[in-house]
């Protein structure tokens, strides 16, 4: 990320250097060159003076001193290649100065940004901690047979839920964190589309029991390059989303295809869909559609991961929605 905006940073550097000395150049070639210009004249008008009849006694002087022709045209010449070789020498050297100056201005903000990651991933680390005690004390309360009032039952039940989201919203958060410090490291394993697809559909197999959900899977395996855990995160987060924005018994499909270079995977529900004002949006960190608000788990920051493992294996990831009728997440892979 760091390293975009610098050269990004050096490019209007560059830009803003090159437009001032180019506008110079020019105003002193034009100048100087108007200059030339009029010395060339007067030594033609002289010239055609001294050949002219009649006037040769008059006015012949012999312009000994003054610059031939061919001289003031060279003069012409050299200046331009001089000016020229001059922007060359200042297009390297503020090139290299404002590379320089991009990395120390960017420096404080990288330093900070890394700082907020250490301290997010930290806190989120710390949190895991209590939240596995708190979550197994009261799966342990649920399952204890003497806990017969159907009110505590509930309550803990609700609480167990607000747990289960929390520990999302830490793991995703440690997720988040540490993709902005280790952005660049991704295992580069040979993988299966297939086995990937089908560990994370494992994963969230519960969740589509629980609403019923179906899978159709019509996949055509393909290799591919990366983390295998990391790919598998992104898909479980598409099939946990698929599922959330489901209704009960509804179905999911999940095929994939070959194209040239590429496989693209494909998850598509029949789920409430994504408003177009929303659309663009998705994708941002802790953005949340009006009508996800209203729902307990997620904190908007799934996709937002899911965008960056699949950018950090040279793939992107698309979105075609109708609002009311379901979405269709489009993944592509570049092939092993
Ligand atoms: P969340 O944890 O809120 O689901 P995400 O980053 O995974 O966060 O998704 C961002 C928003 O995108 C969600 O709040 C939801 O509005 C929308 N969204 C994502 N996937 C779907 C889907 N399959 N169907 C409908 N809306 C979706």
């Amino acid at each position: 990320m760091f390293e975009v905006a610098r050269w990004k940073l050096t490019a209007w550097y560059l830009l803003i250097i090159m437009i001032v000395s180019l506008l110079f150049s020019a105003a002193f070639y034009n100048s100087s060159t108007r200059e030339i210009q009029r010395i060339i004249d007067r030594v033609q008008f002289d010239q055609r003076r001294e050949f002219a009849p009649g006037m040769r006694v008059l006015f012949a002087q012999p312009a000994r001193s003054a610059p031939s022709l061919d001289e003031l045209e060279l003069l012409k010449k050299r200046s331009f290649m001089g000016l020229i070789i001059v922007n060359g020498v200042i297009l390297v050297f503020a090139g290299a100065a404002g590379y320089f100056l991009a990395g120390q201005t960017l420096k404080p903000i990288q330093e900070m940004v890394n700082e907020q990651s250490t301290f997010i991933s930290n806190a989120s680390h710390e949190l895991r901690t209590p939240l596995a005690t708190l979550r197994a004390q009261l799966e342990g309360s649920l399952l204890e047979k003497r806990l017969s009032d159907p009110k505590a039952r509930q309550l803990i039940h609700s609480n167990l839920e607000e747990v289960f989201a929390l520990q999302s919203l830490t793991d995703h958060l440690l997720q988040a964190a540490q993709s902005d410090v280790l952005e660049t490291e991704t295992a580069k394993e040979q993988l299966s589309l297939v086995e990937i697809v089908t560990s994370a559909q494992k994963k969230v197999s519960t969740l589509a029991a629980a609403k019923n959900i179906t899978f159709k899977v019509k996949i055509q395996d393909a290799v591919i390059t990366g983390s295998s855990a990391q790919l598998t995160e992104a898909v479980i987060i598409l099939l946990d989303n698929a599922i959330k924005y489901s209704p009960e018994n509804s179905r999911i499909v999940i095929t994939s295809r070959l194209k040239s270079s590429v496989v693209e995977l494909a998850i598509i529900d029949k789920g409430r869909g994504i408003s177009p004002r929303d659309l663009p949006h998705i994708f941002e960190r802790f953005y949340r559609a009006d009508a996800a608000r209203s729902q307990k788990e997620g904190y908007g920051l799934g996709l937002s991961i899911a965008k960056k493992i699949i950018e950090s294996h040279d793939g992107q990831i698309g979105v075609t929605s109708t609002f009311g009728q379901g979405s269709s997440f489009i993944v592509t892979l570049p092939l092993s």
